[in-house]
């Protein structure tokens, strides 16, 4: 059986390096917020090529600090994919901000920027946008959109660490005005638990969120601000810091494995992903739509290839949006119903890629 994602063999490979990370900090007597959660902050900060990071519990709390930090609330709309995974709507919510739902465009699976501006109102303050499965968003139009009307624009990139804003040399997390990133094991800078991180260029808001994870402390007991527990341990921290030495590396093999599958899988009960251009994807799910997708799904399991759905269900068609049951979204429920995603990962043997690559093509 091809696994979807093996992380015990994914995390084998830096194995010694984990190891000494561990015992490093473990023999450092300090656990929570010290020098591994700033010395992680201070390279993934210089990876995306922004001034600061601040590291994180997780990538929705990220994304709720980020709208926390702005002081958005309860009088404001937020603009965002309609057909993201939960997580980012949730962070819109907890704030008791009114989430906007938007179609993407079914050939990138991102915002649809063209159907953006319809939706303004005055009581709208921000557009988050979402790197869904890996791919840069193109930002060009949505940030003219946010100057015009003066809009945040927050950018959720837990699923695209490293890739690149279409047909330019930025990294996601940099042009908008604040980003959250998640470290959960299986994304592709994972650790081995929860953690995350916020990303941006804005000195005041850096300070203000640097207080707002930590119980809105500035200074030891002294609070400014109604904040949260939502710390990036040490141990995460360290462990992140082995394996961002090796995210290129890993988001390159990713794109081998996008490249072999895109000119060898043949088959037209199939459509493919398709990208920008081969910077802007880094892969984190390699998604392909079908009419009998469910069908589809049974087969390759019974074939040795295990696949997931990203995402069964919409958010608003879950239970816990039963406000937004009656929304017409046309493109996202297809894109629920049809998207089935083939397993991807570093890890892959050229075997096992070629065996998919059969079976899909046998179906
Ligand atoms: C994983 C994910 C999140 C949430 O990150 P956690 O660390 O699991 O809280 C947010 N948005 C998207 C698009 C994600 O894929």
């Amino acid at each position: 059986m091809i696994k979807f994602l093996d992380l015990y063999k994914i995390n084998k490979y830096y194995r010694t390096n984990i190891d000494n990370a561990i015992k490093r900090v473990l023999d450092s007597g300090w656990y929570v917020l010290g020098k591994e959660c700033r010395n992680f902050e201070e390279e993934f900060a210089q990876y995306c090529g922004v001034e600061y990071c601040i590291g994180v519990a997780n990538g929705l709390e990220a994304l709720d600090l980020i709208i926390k930090a702005y002081k958005l609330n309860k009088h404001d709309e937020i603009i965002v994919p309609a057909n993201t995974y939960i997580a980012s709507i949730l962070a819109v919510s907890s704030n008791n901000c009114t989430p906007v739902l938007i179609e993407p465009s079914i050939n990138t699976f991102n915002l649809n920027a063209d159907l953006i501006e319809e939706k303004i109102t005055n009581k709208t303050k921000a557009i988050m946008v979402v790197h869904l499965y890996g791919q840069a968003c193109d930002l060009t139009k949505i940030i003219k959109l946010a100057e015009k009307y003066n809009l945040k624009v927050i950018e959720d990139c837990a699923q695209a660490h490293g890739a690149y804003y279409p047909n330019t040399n930025k990294r996601v997390g940099s042009l908008g005005n604040a980003s959250g990133f998640s470290f959960y094991p299986g994304k592709n800078l994972g650790a081995l638990g929860d953690g995350g991180a916020i990303t941006t260029n804005c000195d005041e808001l850096a300070q203000k969120l640097i207080a707002l994870r930590n119980y809105g402390s500035h200074k030891k007991y002294e609070n400014l601000y109604k904040g949260i527990n939502s710390r990036l341990d040490e141990i995460q921290a360290a462990i992140l810091g082995v394996k961002l030495q090796h995210l290129d590396t890993e988001n390159q093999k990713r794109r081998e494995i996008a490249k072999l599958y895109r000119e060898n899988i043949n088959n037209n009960k199939i459509i493919l992903p398709s990208t920008i251009d081969k910077r802007s994807h880094v892969w984190h799910l390699f998604v392909v739509r079908s009419q009998e997708r469910d069908k589809f799904q049974k087969y390759l399991l019974k074939n040795g290839v295990q696949t997931m759905i990203h995402y069964p269900i919409p958010p608003h068609k879950q239970e816990a949006y039963i406000e937004y049951k009656g929304l017409n979204l046309p493109i996202t429920e297809k894109i629920h119903n049809e998207a089935l995603s083939l397993p991807i990962s570093p890890v892959m043997t050229n075997q096992e890629i070629e065996k998919v690559i059969k079976v899909v093509n046998k179906w």
